[in-house]
């Protein structure tokens, strides 16, 4: 029977695609999860053609509608170059049955990424601009972030959540 087929952070997977180069291995998704999981990895930061190495940025402003600013740049926003990319990646989403998001990302972060004000103080946490528009234009897919997969009770639930939809991909033939 073929493997539920996950989307993910794919830094998380040991890609150096972050914006210094590196990567955020997480051993329990490659030593653990890839025994039962296919990947589609995806980093919106490369795919927004924002390259590697890239200046890092940060999200400055309203909690509901951030912008994705540079942080020793404040005059550079990539936050269009960002939301025009998730629209266009969602397509490939089509046939995944959950999502591993990095957390506190500004693109990926699921719920705890943080959030600034314009005068760079802490405004509190939010989700990431890519994450945000996933799970507005597909809110039945299970998403999790690769914290919380450290928990046992919300992994396990990750898991039957990804299990009922492929169940209902299945039955939708597809
Ligand atoms: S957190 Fe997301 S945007 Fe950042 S490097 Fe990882 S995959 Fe790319």
């Amino acid at each position: 029977m073929d493997r539920p087929r996950i989307a993910i952070s794919s830094c998380l997977l040991g890609e150096p695609v972050r914006y210094d180069g590196g990567h955020k291995r997480n051993p329990r998704i490659t030593d653990e999860l890839s025994q039962q999981f296919d990947w589609l990895p995806l980093c919106p930061e490369l795919e927004a053609g924002l390259g590697v190495p890239r200046p890092p940025v940060r999200l400055v402003g309203d909690r509901q509608q951030p912008r994705a600013l540079g942080i020793d740049n404040p005059g550079l926003d990539v936050s269009a170059a960002l939301t025009g990319c998730a629209q266009r990646m969602l397509p490939r989403l089509h046939d995944v049955s959950g999502y591993i998001f990095k957390s506190r990302s500004p693109s990926c972060g699921l719920i705890d990424t943080p959030l600034v004000d314009s005068d760079g103080r802490d405004s509190g946490v939010t989700a990431g601009l890519y994450a945000a528009l996933v799970r507005a234009a597909m809110p039945k897919l299970p998403l999790i972030d690769e914290q919380q997969l450290e928990q046992a009770d919300r992994r396990e639930q990750f898991l039957r959540e990804v299990e009922a939809y492929r169940q209902s991909q299945a039955g939708r033939g597809g």
